[in-house]
């Protein structure tokens, strides 16, 4: 990897953390990376405290979205070391979200080299509580100063880190969305880019003023198969034993923790299977009894059971004693994330000790 550059902070925020009541989102530990896109190729690596950009006016990713992210978790086994869990899955992900967007790969190496540097820096920043765990946000956005709808020559890449708390996840009521959408066939729903976020808020707000916390999202055209929930996959239960996730198809958002959810229910003997799956199905299964299970999965909540769906005032309920497959795939993934349970997989990146200069 290119040489970094470290400057630290004369000025740690550390002691005025509250590791009892962090507000999610709102705190960044001491420092970031940053690294730039110019004449065609990333340069000027730098770990520094985090401070505010300086964008001309008419930067490009402001006016015209170009700007993509990846989120992930580093978690910290009992013993102190922190761990990334599949960090390079996060890296190809973003890279596929830059193409997309017409912007340049970041070397994906770079990328599992750079986080694991920065959080092994940041690590005491990891609350020393069961379940907390370090944020990690890459972004990457155009930095050309210059209005026309064409890709910029520069950019900025970015990683913080933010300390979380463990995270409570309370079960979620979906309100299934039969007039807007998330995404269309052939266009970027597949990509973590901002725009596809912007799009999701007001839809959102309208579900949360029916009482409802998140959209289930549909296809486009018939408003009939089931894309996901706003940054979570989701998964079907019938019998108890049969999963069904709705298959990628250019529309969904192809998550690490969806993939990691399929290899571990199936090790573990569900018959899981990747399909197109119609809202109608569901409610079927519910009225005849079969639909047993139905839960979200994504870094934030990993797993967010899922009491409630509403279509088109159809109300389905979802019991609580039959929440097995995502109680199991929780606490899997949870032992695996603080080292409990042996990974046989190699998905855990555990962080050494960083020998860094400056
Ligand atoms: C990030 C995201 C997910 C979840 O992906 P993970 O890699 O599991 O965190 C699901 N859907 C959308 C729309 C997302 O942005």
């Amino acid at each position: 990897m290119k040489d970094i550059k470290i400057t630290r902070t004369k000025n740690s925020r550390l002691s005025s953390l509250d590791f009892n009541n962090i507000p999610f989102g709102k705190v960044t530990s001491d420092h970031m990376f940053s690294a730039d896109f110019v004449n065609g190729e990333w340069t000027n690596y730098e770990i520094k405290p985090v401070e505010n950009l300086s964008l001309h006016p008419s930067n490009l990713a402001l006016h015209y979205g170009q700007s993509i992210f990846e989120g992930m978790k580093a978690s910290i086994t009992k013993d102190g070391v922190p761990m990334l869990l599949r960090p390079e899955m996060h890296a190809s992900r973003f890279n596929a979200s830059a193409a997309r967007m017409c912007m340049p790969a970041f070397p994906e190496d770079d990328f599992v080299e750079v986080l694991k540097l920065l959080v092994g820096m940041e690590k005491d920043w990891i609350p020393p509580v069961t379940g907390s765990a370090m944020y990690i946000r890459p972004i990457m956005f155009a930095k050309d100063a210059a209005l026309g709808v064409k890709p910029s020559d520069t950019y900025q890449f970015l990683v913080l880190t933010l300390p979380v708390g463990p995270y409570y996840s309370r079960p979620v009521k979906l309100f299934a969305e039969t007039h807007y959408v998330r995404a269309v066939k052939g266009g970027v729903g597949e990509a973590k880019t901002a725009g596809n976020y912007a799009a999701s808020l007001y839809p959102t707000r309208k579900a949360i003023e029916k009482g409802y916390d998140q959209v289930l999202w549909l296809d486009s055209e018939e408003f009939k198969y089931i894309h996901e929930v706003g940054t979570m996959n989701i998964f079907f239960v019938f019998n108890e034993n049969e999963v069904v996730t709705p298959a990628v198809n250019g529309c969904i958002l192809k998550g690490v923790t969806r993939n990691t959810s399929i290899h571990l229910l199936r090790e573990a003997g569900y018959k899981v299977t990747e399909r197109d799956l119609s809202i109608h199905e569901v409610a079927e299964a519910y009225d005849n009894g079969t639909l047993t299970e139905v839960f979200g999965t994504g870094t934030a909540a990993l797993v967010a059971h899922v009491e409630e769906i509403n279509y088109k005032g159809k109300r389905i309920f979802l019991s609580k004693d039959k929440w097995g497959a995502s109680e199991y795939l929780r606490n899997q993934i949870n032992g695996l994330r603080d080292g409990t349970i042996e990974d046989s997989h190699g998905w855990m990146v555990p962080i050494k000790e960083p020998v860094l200069a400056g």
